[in-house]
């Protein structure tokens, strides 16, 4: 079930646009990006959603935001700002199952999202 095609990006066996990576993250372009900058990060170890992470997961969860924020910082996006999003199952909008944090950014952003 985890085995997403975003498993098959940490495994290098379909393309992307890789930006970062460390020993636990991976983070590359989003294929439909729906900003100007979108980018997609992503535990190399897959859990599902959200919804399936445990307390052993926390260290790599919080790696995510911070990988996020790191590279928005280092990209001069913080100032203006970004939105970072987790969707989760059906109702959240989640279409590929290996958790991943959407760094969206370089366009206002607009509340409550539809
Ligand atoms: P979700 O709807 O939150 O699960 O987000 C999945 C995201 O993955 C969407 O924004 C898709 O555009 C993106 N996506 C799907 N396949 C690929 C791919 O192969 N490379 C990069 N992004 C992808």
């Amino acid at each position: 079930m985890t085995d997403t095609i975003f498993a098959k990006i940490v495994r290098r066996e379909i393309p992307a646009d890789i930006v970062y990576e460390d020993d636990d993250v991976l983070a590359f372009r989003d294929l439909n990006p729906q900003a100007p900058v979108h980018v997609l990060f992503i535990p190399k170890r897959a859990i599902a959603t959200l919804d399936d992470a445990v307390p052993g997961d926390a260290e790599v969860l919080g790696k995510l935001l911070l990988a996020a924020a790191a590279f928005a910082r280092a990209q001069g996006l913080a100032k203006d700002g970004y939105r970072t999003v987790i969707n989760t199952n059906g109702h959240g909008g989640q279409t590929v199952f290996h958790i991943h944090v959407h760094l969206l950014a370089g366009r206002q952003m607009h509340w409550p999202p539809g």
